[in-house]
């Protein structure tokens, strides 16, 4: 994964993964970890520097899932995989405090901040980081002295795990090229056809365009997924919506614990986290229905961060303490019958048939549950094949060794790059 270099690939692969993202990267290093070594990433920029470098960088269940019930098995699969991520990835996966404070003024009452806590603890029974409980405010100020004291009655503690989703990301990459998959960076999937060869990508590097083959892809584009197969004449099986989430950083406000805030006239939570030396503040949630790449932070939703902390934090910030901004946008199974927030995190795999040759996309899906859901595709693609080989992405002899990212990928420069 040099990412200067225009990367080397066959005429024909097993299997093609249109995306290098954490599922696009999941899925080459589920298969690569059963032996399947004959398998394509292309990838048109870097390893990671879609959505998956834009996310929250919480390695988390979902607090704030358990809202709906139809969300548990999410909250709890995310909570197993949390587990294991930290052991997998000690260096680049860590356990992070919480605090989640009840407001004297609206919001969710102190019962039932405490029942969701308790169903979160109950989740992760046997995997926990560690048993919520009622901080006093002591404990609380000098864990996050910017907390506004008039706003507050009191606090609760929790744990969660917390990333670098962008290494994360690389090193699932790396993994997988470690076991023998060919990762291609900046080669971009222009369109696809099917013919009895099978399927039939063109991909572009630079000026070179060139054909690549296979007989199975798998359609992790994310956001982008629609636009190739519009590109390729191809019609969805569902309808996908793109949902903007927008995070700033700041200097460094003192936190030693990640806050859960919630905001009572909208009914959003936001969090503001200590990430690498700074601070990270997000997140928005508005309808995007624009071209991918040009999904951008816009001043409305930076503005919102800013009054939002300020009306919960005794620091006051202003537009010129905002050092970066960055977008990304949930990629989501439409779901007519609900509301854009509440369509749910879960993820949805369509299937496109052609003979015995398929395509597979992907809806939906978290940074946190990406190996479950690699593990899922990467079954159906090894069982339509006859093979029963199995997973072991879980195994630490699967992984590869850490590596430096590139130093322009440093925070807080990275978000002005990718
Ligand atoms: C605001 C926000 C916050 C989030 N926070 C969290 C969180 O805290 N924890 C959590 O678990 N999950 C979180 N998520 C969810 C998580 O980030 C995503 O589910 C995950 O990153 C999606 O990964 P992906 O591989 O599907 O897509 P992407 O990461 O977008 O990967 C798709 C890739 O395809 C590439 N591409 C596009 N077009 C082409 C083409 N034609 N040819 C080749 N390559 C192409 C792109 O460059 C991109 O790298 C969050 C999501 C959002 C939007």
């Amino acid at each position: 994964m040099d990412n200067q270099s225009v990367s080397k690939f066959e005429s024909r692969y097993r299997v093609v993964i249109l995306g290098g993202g954490i599922h696009g990267a999941g899925v080459a290093h589920d298969l690569a970890s059963r032996g399947w070594r004959d398998v394509l990433v292309v990838e048109k920029s870097i390893i990671g520097s879609g959505t998956s470098a834009k996310s929250t960088k919480l390695i988390h269940g979902g607090l704030r899932y358990l809202q709906h019930p139809r969300d548990f098995p999410l909250v709890a699969e995310g909570l197993e995989e949390r587990a294991l991520l930290v052991k997998l990835a000690p260096d680049i996966v860590k356990p992070l405090p919480f605090i989640f404070p009840v407001l004297k003024k609206g919001g969710m009452p102190r019962f039932m901040i405490k029942i969701g806590l308790w169903l979160y603890d109950a989740l992760s029974l046997g995997r926990s980081l560690g048993r919520h409980s009622w901080l006093n405010p002591e404990d609380a100020f000098r864990e996050a002295p910017i907390l506004d004291k008039s706003v507050f009655k009191g606090f609760y503690r929790f744990f969660d795990g917390q990333t670098d989703d962008l290494v994360l990301t690389q090193r699932v990459a790396s993994s997988a090229e470690k076991l023998g998959a060919t990762i291609a960076e900046h080669t971009e999937a222009v369109a696809m056809t099917h013919d009895e060869n099978g399927w039939s990508i063109t991909l572009k590097q630079g000026e070179k365009t060139s054909v690549v083959t296979t007989k199975y892809v798998v359609n992790a584009l994310g956001p982008w997924a629609h636009e190739f197969l519009n590109a390729s004449k191809i019609k969805p099986k569902v309808s996908g919506i793109n949902n903007q989430g927008t995070h700033i950083i700041v200097r460094d406000l003192g936190l030693r614990s990640g806050l859960f805030l919630q905001s009572p006239e909208d009914s959003r939570i936001f969090f503001v986290l200590p990430w690498k030396g700074y601070t990270l503040i997000g997140t928005t949630e508005d309808n995007y229905d624009g071209p991918a790449d040009e999904c951008r932070p816009e001043e409305h939703q930076i503005n919102y961060l800013i009054e939002r902390c300020n009306r919960f934090l005794s620091v006051k910030l202003s537009r010129a303490d905002v050092i970066q901004s960055f977008s990304g946008m949930r990629w989501l199974a439409a779901d007519s019958k609900s509301g854009l927030s509440d369509t749910s995190r879960s993820h949805l795999i369509t299937e496109h048939l052609q003979g015995t040759d398929v395509m597979y996309t992907i809806y939906g899906g978290k940074l946190t549950a990406y190996r479950a859901l690699a593990k899922e595709i990467a079954e159906k693609i090894v069982k339509s094949f006859g093979d029963r080989s199995e997973s072991k992405t879980h195994l630490q002899e699967m992984w590869a060794e850490p590596k430096p990212l590139a130093v322009d990928l440093d925070i807080p420069q990275r978000f002005s790059k990718l």
